[in-house]
C-alpha cells in the first residue's frame, strides 16, 4: 500500500470518526478539503490562514460534506475559518443564521 493510500484511508478513518458514520458524500468532502490542501498549500498541511467556503442544502447527504472538509482542513465552524452557504436543494440560496439575528434582513426595499 503506497503512502498516499495510508494517509487517505487515516483521513477518511478521522472524517468518519468526527462525523459519526462513513458514507458517499464524506468521502467528497474529504476529497475537497485534500485537494484545497494539496493546490493551495502544499508545504503546510495545516495552514491556519487557509478559509472555506462551502455552499451545500442543509439536508443529508449534502451536509455531510461539512464535516469532510473540516476534518482534513481544519477549517471548522467553531474556529470561524469554515463559513457555509446554507442553499435548497435546487441551490437558491437561504439567508444563514448570522443574517436571521439582524431583524432588518428580510425586509424589502
Ligand atoms: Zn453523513
Amino acid at each position: 500500500m503506497s503512502e498516499e493510500t495510508k494517509e487517505i484511508r487515516k483521513q477518511m478513518k478521522k472524517a468518519s470518526e468526527l462525523h459519526g458514520h462513513m458514507g458517499p458524500f464524506l468521502v467528497i468532502g474529504v476529497r475537497i478539503g485534500r485537494a484545497a490542501e494539496q493546490i493551495l498549500n502544499p508545504e503546510n498541511q495545516q495552514n491556519k490562514e487557509l478559509r472555506a467556503s462551502v455552499k451545500v442544502p442543509l439536508s443529508t447527504p449534502f451536509s455531510c460534506i461539512l464535516d469532510g472538509i473540516q476534518s482534513t482542513t481544519h477549517c471548522t465552524v467553531g474556529n470561524r475559518r469554515l463559513h457555509k452557504k446554507i442553499t435548497t436543494r435546487d441551490n437558491r440560496p437561504i439567508r444563514d443564521q448570522r443574517h436571521r439575528q439582524d431583524p432588518n434582513y428580510n425586509r424589502q426595499p
